[in-house]
């Protein structure tokens, strides 16, 4: 069984993926994977950085942006490297401990992810 939807232009079932797309063999029909995802069912929480990578437990990110700590004048400083990050629901996303601050909950859009 495969997983890939049909053509929704001629319901061919051989519709391969490029890329961010897919494409109908029979009919050169293309359409995004994305809206496929999004009208699909499935109810997997999605959180992503600045530059709209998917984000997920245990990565690593770095704070594109100074961001104030709430009640306090600390400061956590662009380019701040985050470990073993945490994903949660919510207005801020992310749950993670910062190197000399403690444990904090930023938002995805204020880091990017990066390869360890
Ligand atoms: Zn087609």
């Amino acid at each position: 069984m495969t997983s890939l939807p049909l053509c929704p232009n001629c319901k061919c079932e051989y519709s391969y993926e490029v890329r961010d797309n897919y494409v109908c063999p029979e009919c050169s029909h293309e359409w995004s994977k994305f809206a496929a995802e999004i009208s699909g069912d499935e109810d997997e929480f999605v959180i992503k950085d600045a530059n709209g990578t998917a984000l997920a437990d245990g990565d690593t990110v770095v704070v594109i942006k100074d961001l104030k700590v709430k009640g306090s004048s600390l400061v956590v400083k662009v380019g701040t490297k985050v470990k073993n990050i945490r994903i949660q629901g919510g207005d801020h996303d992310i749950d993670c401990k910062i190197p000399g601050i403690g444990a904090m909950n930023l938002k995805s859009e204020f880091v990017r992810k990066v390869a360890e």
